[in-house]
């Protein structure tokens, strides 16, 4: 739609749209709302809409995503976390431990984080482990201590949805769902969190191509949910000096074709805390919109991915020098 079009005029192409037994998905930006059609089979005739006022153009989208591409809407999308951007010029640093442990625990390492500079707290209550013997989270308990997390430090709250059970009662207390490496093609709970009208992060799965983790944020988009943020966490090689290998080309390569905005998260990615800064830094340098990090101030007594954790000091470090390095790829923290 031009930018100047008014409500009533894309109001009037979402009935046209309707009328013709297909669904209209207005994706609103800052520029210009472009309004997805979906549920055609084959090519859907233009001049049903290109005379229509306010209308620009109307581009058939070629590839098999259609609402997360660049096609469909050229400018980037920039999501709001209870009022944090991610996605616009302003790098997102998302930081907290990989589980909830203990109130003492996710309160001492929200206050760490948040001093040294991170936007929003992240932390798991349910955990997706590989072994049904280790500790698993603290289910709805770990819930409510993250809404005291919110209450004491301000910072917004990142948790992951494990299941189509729980999410509704996680998404009480979350400002942001994630969904995990493990359940990025778990269609039924896409779904289901796409009808859930909060903000979701969405990692890529540990051997998903590009292709699958773009058609896995299509399902919370064709659900209605525009507030979808990518996240690379690493994908799974013969490499075996990493936990995972993670894989940096992926950003720009995702830039190009979507609008969604793209986080990096070099803690699953790397699996050892040395080198959660370097790639860090090489995440910046590559473009991405932000970082997703683990930090523990007691790493060795965490219940859960210990030696990828930042200690508070080691975080504190990575945040200056992701802050001197923003302004020489256009960007600020
Ligand atoms: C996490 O972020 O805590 C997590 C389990 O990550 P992933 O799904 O990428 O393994
Ligand atoms: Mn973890």
């Amino acid at each position: 739609m031009d930018a100047a079009a008014t409500a009533e005029q894309v109001a009037r192409v979402v009935a046209t749209v309707e009328s013709l037994g297909l669904q209209a998905h207005p994706i609103p930006g800052a520029q210009r709302t472009a309004i997805g059609i979906t549920g055609n089979r084959g090519s859907v005739e233009a001049a049903a809409f290109e005379n229509l006022p306010g209308v620009i153009e109307v581009i058939p989208v070629s590839a098999p995503y259609k609402l997360v591409s660049r096609e469909a809407k050229r400018e980037n999308s920039v999501i709001s976390i209870r009022g944090v951007p991610v996605g616009g010029p302003a790098l997102t640093v998302i930081a907290g431990p990989c589980a909830v442990e203990s109130e003492a625990q996710a309160i001492e390492i929200g206050r760490r984080v948040r001093a040294a500079g991170a936007h929003l707290y992240r932390g798991g209550a349910f955990k997706p482990r590989t072994s049904p013997y280790s500790f698993q989270g603290l289910g709805e308990k770990g819930l409510k201590i993250l809404s005291k997390v919110r209450a004491e430090t301000g910072l917004g709250i990142v948790t992951e949805v494990l299941d189509t059970e729980t999410a509704e009662l996680v998404a009480e207390h979350a400002d942001c769902l994630q969904v995990g490496a493990r359940n990025m093609q778990n269609f039924s709970l896409l779904k289901k969190v796409g009808r859930i009208k909060k903000p979701v992060l969405l990692k890529r799965g540990m051997s998903a191509t590009i292709e699958e983790l773009l058609l896995s944020a299509e399902y919370l988009l064709a659900e209605g949910n525009y507030d979808v943020i990518l996240c690379e966490r690493g994908v799974r090689t013969f490499a075996d000096h990493t936990r995972n290998t993670l894989d940096l080309s992926a950003i720009p390569y995702v830039q190009r074709i979507s609008h969604l905005p793209i986080l990096v998260d070099p803690s699953h990615g790397t699996g050892k805390r040395q080198k959660v800064l370097p790639l860090s830094r090489a995440a910046i340098a590559v473009g991405a919109d932000g970082l997703l990090i683990e930090v523990h101030h007691q790493p060795e007594a965490a219940l859960s991915d210990g030696p990828q954790a930042l200690l508070p000091e080691m975080f504190e470090q990575l945040i200056g020098e992701i802050r001197a390095l923003a302004p020489v790829v256009g960007r600020v923290l």
